[in-house]
């Protein structure tokens, strides 16, 4: 299935073709695994990510099956173009330029299954595109624990992996115990829990490979245990964090031994703001976006520099980004 976005007269590039025109033309025939392969050309990124910022993708493409993506891999690969993968886009901000080559989402992959109840009852295999609410929720329905840290964690799981992603609660390297991906040309690639190189909000799984899904074991325990941090966690985020604007969550990690939401605050930078982007006066480290603003990706950014710029003068300390800024 293929569709195209509206065209704007700058997305044409030559010979009266857009960007992604071009892409889809480069990639060739796609007939045998059409059936299995959602397209969308010259697709807004702003659709895709909750910070609703960003210019298009050239390609945007969803598969259906794990043939599906090795083919799309292969094809891209041969034709060198390049590949970028996303998940729910809850912690990116893609420039105003946009995202060149194909984008890819695994959103139609998302298998939850519990293989052998009897004889393993906490081993879980997961494909990447799952969202982690879709994952908790069957946890809990198995009366698993392990994945309370989930509760208000949006996103895909393979985002999660890549992010290492979590609460006070725990994180996923606190479960994993293999994540699979695939190589550029298709091949595939297991890694143990050891290989992934978990770390604070970070992980060693290569940029240059999609993570397609992961086996995690978890512990049995009653539901209502699970729920009942779960539902803690939950009310515990409404209290601090900022709603009715778009968001990335944490825009920064937090430095050795402090917060960055304090150090933030305490620079005095609570509201600043340029264009509809500011520093939300609930929560510091959550720079977020006004709704219906016409805020560019720009804006956002020049927030960054100032934020991190003003805390470095001072607290002395250099901010990391954990949100991940990409494309033009
Ligand atoms: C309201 C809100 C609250 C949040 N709270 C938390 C929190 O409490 N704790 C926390 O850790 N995070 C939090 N986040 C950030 C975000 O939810 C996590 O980082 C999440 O794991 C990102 O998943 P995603 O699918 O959206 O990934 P994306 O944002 O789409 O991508 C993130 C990175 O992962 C890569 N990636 C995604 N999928 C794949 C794949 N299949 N293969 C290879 N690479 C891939 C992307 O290229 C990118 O580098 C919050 C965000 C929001 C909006």
């Amino acid at each position: 299935m293929e569709r195209s976005a509206e065209q704007t007269p700058e997305a044409e590039v030559g010979g009266g073709l857009s960007r992604g025109q071009i892409v889809r033309e480069r990639l060739g025939d796609l007939s045998d695994v059409a059936a299995d392969l959602e397209l969308a050309v010259d697709e807004p990124m702003a659709r895709h990510t909750t910070l609703r910022l960003g210019g298009p993708a050239d390609l945007w493409a969803r598969p259906r099956s794990l043939g599906a993506l090795q083919a799309l891999l292969a094809r891209a690969h041969a034709a060198a173009l390049p590949v970028t993968f996303v998940g729910s886009g809850t912690n990116l901000l893609v420039r105003d330029g946009g995202l060149r080559g194909i984008v890819i989402n695994l959103g139609h992959l998302s298998d939850v299954a519990r293989p052998d109840p009897e004889g393993a009852p906490g081993r879980v295999e997961v494909e990447a595109g799952a969202s982690t609410g879709k994952l908790l929720k069957a946890a809990i329905a198995w009366e698993l624990g392990g994945l309370e840290f989930l509760g208000g964690v949006p996103g895909s799981v393979g985002g999660g992996l890549v992010m290492n992603a979590g609460t006070y609660l725990g994180e996923f390297t606190d479960v994993v115990t293999e994540v699979r991906s695939l190589r550029r040309d298709g091949t595939l690639v297991r890694r143990d829990h050891d290989g992934c190189g978990f770390r604070y909000r970070a992980s060693d799984l290569p940029p240059s490979e999609i993570v397609i899904g992961a086996t995690l074991e978890l512990t049995p325990r009653p539901r209502a245990d699970v729920e009942a941090d779960v539902a803690g966690l939950r009310a515990r985020r409404r209290e601090r964090e900022p709603t009715g604007v778009a968001n990335s969550g944490s825009t920064f990690k937090n430095p050795p031994g402090d917060y960055a939401g304090r150090l933030i605050e305490a620079a005095g930078l609570k509201g600043t703001r340029i264009a509809g982007a500011f520093v939300s006066p609930k929560h510091a480290n959550w720079l977020v976006v006004e709704r219906r603003s016409t805020t560019a990706a720009t804006d956002l950014l020049a927030l960054v520099d100032l934020v991190r710029a003003k805390v470095e003068e001072v607290h002395g300390v250099r901010l990391e980004l954990e949100l991940k800024v990409i494309g033009d």
